[in-house]
């Protein structure tokens, strides 16, 4: 939406509110209405403002040149209710209260002046660059002022430990994805063989979403390690439902999408291997790894997997080794890791620290909507919680 209409419809809100509060919240009560007078005072008397307003449903006329915003609207609808069809709407319990928020000021920090500064001085840090700026670019201009300090502190490896609780659409997903990257990329430009960065979610949905969230970037990332003559990063999926090796020609992958023509994935097989590829464009996946044979062999540098396959990998000889030499393990959605099962997160994540060699960094990631998180501004939130748990030690 234009700036300032967005400023202009605040302020409608905030007037709003001042009126219902003077008339104890009663959607009947007639003064708790915008008058056409009000709107016209705080459209600065554009009488074409306030009919852009009304076009845009922001403005809902009623009788007697009264008028709702929208999202008072919205409430009054929630609140009065019928339980029989001709009967009078009558109000349910409600209290309202509204509060500021601010905004996360995405795209400050542009993604060509930031990565300079952020990655580390060697020979290889103009491929890493254009590979970064290619991929995100897909999607992002730029970091945040909340994202920029979390992401250096975590390329820095100064950060052991971190929380971040942040509401939905604030940008967390990069906020820990670009340092997954940025690594995974600096692996291949060093040849360092072996998984970087593990992903752990609570439900396969969630990992099959994710997976299909990154495809893109991976993808615009090896086209530039590619053409530099460089290895492609692998990424994978290993749950229950990830088949061993007896994969048929043909097989849908996770119901996944071609990042190009968005048809249906599927796996044929190539000399003997199984090849991912798009079932329309024909175009070739061969760093998503379909099998768990497949994962054993080649250890792929970014995987999504849930706490209970790695609790089998890490007791199994054969597979344990994918956990030595991590940079990131994150977990992503945390707040479901409560009670007993909790605990048995925290018994797994000892193991695997036990396992992972001391570059391990753990990065966790709680979800958003919980109350607490809503009740104070977002970037005194991420400050605070981001300072206490980048103390080394605690
Ligand atoms: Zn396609």
């Amino acid at each position: 939406m234009r700036e300032d209409l967005l400023f202009l419809y605040q302020n409608l809100i905030k007037e709003e509110y001042e009126k219902l509060e003077c008339s104890n919240f009663d959607f009947k009560d007639s003064s708790s209405f915008l008058r056409k007078e009000d709107i016209l005072r705080i459209c600065g008397d554009r009488k074409d403002v306030m009919e852009e307003l009304q076009k845009r449903g922001l403005l809902v006329p009623f009788q007697e040149d009264r008028f709702r915003t929208t999202h008072f609207d919205l409430m009054f609808r929630l609140v009065y209710i019928r339980n029989l069809e001709h009967q009078r709407p009558i109000p349910l319990e409600h209290r309202i209260v509204m509060r500021e928020e601010l905004v996360p000021d995405f795209g400050t920090y542009k993604f060509t002046t930031i990565l300079p500064e952020i990655l580390p001085e060697d020979s290889e840090k103009e491929i890493t660059i254009e590979a970064v700026s290619q991929s995100l670019s897909k999607r992002y201009t730029g970091l945040s002022s909340y994202q920029y300090p979390i992401i250096k502190e975590l390329l820095l490896g100064e950060a052991e430990n971190l929380a971040i609780v942040a509401p939905t659409a604030s940008g967390k997903t990069i906020t820990f994805f670009l340092p997954v990257l940025i690594q995974a990329i600096s692996r291949k430009l060093k040849a360092v063989p072996g998984t970087s960065s593990i992903l752990v979610y609570p439900r396969k949905a969630l990992e099959r979403d994710q997976l299909q969230n990154f495809l893109r970037f991976v993808d615009a990332a090896n086209a530039v390690l590619q053409r530099n003559g460089i290895e492609a990063i692998t990424i994978a999926i290993d749950d229950g439902d990830t088949p061993e090796a007896e994969i048929q020609n043909g097989d849908t992958f996770r119901k996944l999408k071609c990042v190009e023509c968005e048809d249906e994935l599927v796996v044929s097989f190539k000399d003997g291997t199984p090849l991912v590829s798009c079932i329309t464009c024909q175009k070739e996946y061969p760093y998503l790894l379909p099998t768990k044979k497949e994962i054993r062999q080649n250890n792929p540098s970014i995987l999504i997997t849930n706490i209970h396959t790695i609790y089998r990998r890490l007791i199994a000889p054969d597979t344990v080794g994918i956990f030595e030499g991590l940079d990131y393990v994150i977990f992503d959605e945390a707040h479901v890791y409560t009670n007993y099962f909790g605990g048995h997160v925290s018994y797994i994540t000892k193991l695997l620290r036990y396992v992972a060699n001391q570059n391990k960094r753990y990065f966790l990631l709680p979800h958003s909507q919980t109350r607490g998180s809503l009740s104070v501004p977002l970037l005194e939130l991420i400050l605070r919680i981001y300072s206490i748990l980048t103390i080394k030690g605690r």
